[in-house]
């Protein structure tokens, strides 16, 4: 039977973080600044409260995250399971992209906003209206006592800057500029731009350029997409993670509805990214992927070859958005 979808009042998580002697923080697959920096805020949090906390990412960090204070002491191999396992940003277990499997034993805490959620832990705490998780983490880590910790509010904000886009998205509310208001005395925010937003590696440029050389419309030039090879990104000396600003290009040219980004991390295995500018719900298209995400912006992960995995997700977006025209 599904578990009901109900949130576990905040004391309670807070009183189970902070009575933890050990704890595993786990982050998604393919890790942005949202997951890995309210991992790591509460990574510090814990510790100078005395728990002994792993970090955990399936993936390596993109080139412009490595500045988080504490990426270095992140594990990409799972540990032995601890009494208590944090999901930080993850709208199912999947996500975290356990290869091997974690051992089951720990209590489990879902800690995430995205709608798509699942609830699947034995703790849930989801905040659909948050635009970042680092805002739920605020939340959270403010019940422990005011945040002076130089390094927790780098972390903490550098979550919700990225997942805001610099709050410009839609999901930028003024919950996220107050506490954007409250961290900022810790932060040195045009050095933080400089680093996560303003330098490109040339490996990542010549990516760029063949992204843009495949662009691609189709449904009346509604839909552009752009699907890149694992000999793509050998060509271009380029990383998985360095296409992830390839979609702002993408999705921003004028007529554009929706943008679709796919990335074949390795033969057969296809990571895909899609945007909305409107009307189409990409979130329930990824769903018919066994993805999820939000409205605007959501990702799957499909196995099949690159052309075929492309005519599949660009039909459903279609269909999504062609149904979404009859309501
Ligand atoms: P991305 O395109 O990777 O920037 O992801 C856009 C949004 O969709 C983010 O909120 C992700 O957490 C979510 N997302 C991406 N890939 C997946 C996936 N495979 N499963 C669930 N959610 C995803
Ligand atoms: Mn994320
Ligand atoms: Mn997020």
């Amino acid at each position: 039977m599904p578990k009901p979808h109900k949130n576990s009042a905040a004391k309670d998580i807070v009183r189970l973080l902070a009575g933890a002697a050990e704890a595993l923080i786990v982050s998604h697959t393919a890790p942005d600044g949202d997951t890995l920096g309210s991992a790591l805020a509460l990574a510090w949090t814990l510790e100078a409260r005395g728990t002994a906390v792993v970090c955990f990412a399936a993936d390596k960090a993109p080139a412009n995250l490595r500045f988080l204070p504490g990426l270095e002491r992140i594990v990409h191999t799972p540990p032995p399971t601890p009494p208590l396992v944090i999901f930080i940003d993850c709208a199912d277990a999947a996500r975290a992209g356990f290869r091997p499997e974690l051992p089951p034993g720990g209590t489990t805490i879902n800690i995430d906003h995205h709608v798509s959620n699942d609830f699947f832990a034995d703790w849930n705490y989801v905040d659909t209206k948050a635009a970042a998780t680092g805002e739920i983490m605020y939340g959270l880590l403010r019940r422990l006592g005011p945040i002076r910790d130089a390094r927790t509010a780098l972390c903490l904000y550098t979550a919700i800057v990225t997942d805001t886009g610099r709050f410009s998205f839609g999901n930028t509310t003024a919950r996220s500029l107050r506490i954007a208001a409250a961290l900022r005395p810790y932060v040195d925010v045009a050095e933080l731009n400089e680093t996560i937003y303003e330098r490109r590696s040339l490996a990542q440029v010549r990516l760029l350029e063949r992204a843009l050389a495949r662009l691609t419309f189709t449904a009346d030039d509604r839909v552009a997409f752009v699907p890149l090879s694992v000999e793509d990104y050998a060509a271009a000396g380029a990383e998985l993670n360095m296409s992830e600003s390839v979609i702002n290009y993408i999705r921003a040219i004028q007529g554009v509805e929706a943008a679709v980004l796919l990335k074949e991390a390795a033969p057969g295995l296809i990571r895909v990214s899609m945007r909305s500018n409107g009307a189409a719900d990409v979130n329930r298209v990824a769903g018919r992927f066994q993805g999820g995400g939000h409205r605007r912006a959501a990702g799957c992960v499909c196995r099949g070859e690159l052309g075929p995995v492309t005519e599949e997700v660009l039909r459903a977006l279609k269909e999504e958005m062609d149904s979404g025209r009859d309501n």
